[in-house]
């Protein structure tokens, strides 16, 4: 199995490098955030239990956030690997997934994080903000998803450096030539 984490702070183009990445590799896209975006849609018990922690721009618990995400890689036996994007977020969370995929005799493979200075994402996401009207991408929740960030997410990389799974690419630059640099990273693994 090929299993990736993609790693990074909202607005490094997690979300847009995964497409692409899983049409090249034919993996299983897990994204936490779009899974609750989900369940906030169809207004479902989980959906009403996360909304305002997310429209607040703060990370769900790891609890709810974990059992999401384990059922789903049980709910996919049949993936070829799965890339994560925007899981995990805490450590505990990073370990749960290791227990998780070990649990199906698997493991990570690696983990790509993607690098963005800070005022490059402000700017990107003002701009995404525009298109998509999420409630979260307004500039003061926006500040309270990077503290978070910054907090408790980016404890996780040091989590993955002691295992010899990371690697860092930069977020900035043109789509296809940040893919082409995430591919050359894939392809050695
Ligand atoms: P994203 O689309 O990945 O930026 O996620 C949007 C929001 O969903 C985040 O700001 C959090 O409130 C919540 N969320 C998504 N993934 C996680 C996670 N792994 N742990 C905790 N909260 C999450």
């Amino acid at each position: 199995m090929l299993n990736l984490v993609l790693f990074g702070p909202p607005g490094a183009g997690k979300g847009t490098q995964s497409a692409k990445l899983l049409e090249k590799y034919g993996l299983h896209h897990i994204s936490t955030g779009d899974m609750f975006r989900g369940h906030i849609k169809q207004q479902t018990e989980l959906g009403q239990q996360v909304s305002q922690i997310i429209a607040d721009g703060k990370l769900v618990p790891d609890s709810i956030t974990i059992a999401m995400l384990e059922e789903e890689i049980k709910n996919n036996p049949q993936a070829k690997g799965f890339i994560f994007d925007g899981f995990p977020r805490t450590v505990a969370q990073a370990e749960a997934l290791d227990d998780s995929l070990k649990s199906i005799g698997s493991e990570i493979t690696g983990v790509i994080a993607l690098d963005v200075d800070e005022a490059e994402l402000t700017q990107r996401i003002a701009k995404r903000q525009e298109i998509s009207g999420r409630a979260d991408d307004a500039a003061d929740k926006l500040t309270k998803r990077i503290e978070e960030y910054f907090n408790k997410t980016i404890k996780v990389l040091p989590f993955y450096e002691k295992q010899g799974k990371l690697t860092k690419v930069s977020g900035v630059g043109s789509i296809d030539g940040i893919f082409n640099e995430l591919t050359q990273v894939i392809d050695n693994y």
